[in-house]
């Protein structure tokens, strides 16, 4: 199978805060069931599902690490949104 880079993941919508997302942020592979991502609208942590489906991450079910890369996320997303005068 074959994947263009704008088209990385299924055409769906934050289950969080429904904006339309396209792609995985920052991510340039492929994402695999069970990766994590975080919604560039709304800054919800969101997971991967069977067919690449998100749902909103189960954060009790989360380590350590990946606690802290989501909250690298959002906290650059804050500064990003920030810098564009929101
Ligand atoms: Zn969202």
């Amino acid at each position: 199978m074959k994947f263009d880079y704008e088209h990385l993941t299924p055409h769906q919508n934050c289950p969080a805060c429904g904006h339309p997302l396209s792609r995985a942020g920052g991510e340039e592979q492929r994402p695999e069931a069970g990766d994590l991502t975080v919604c560039l609208a709304c800054g919800a942590a969101l997971s991967f599902g069977p067919g690449l489906l998100l749902v909103k991450a189960d954060l009790s079910a989360l380590g350590f690490d990946e606690l802290a890369e989501i909250r690298l996320i959002q906290h650059t997303l804050a500064r990003a949104k920030k810098h564009h005068g929101h």
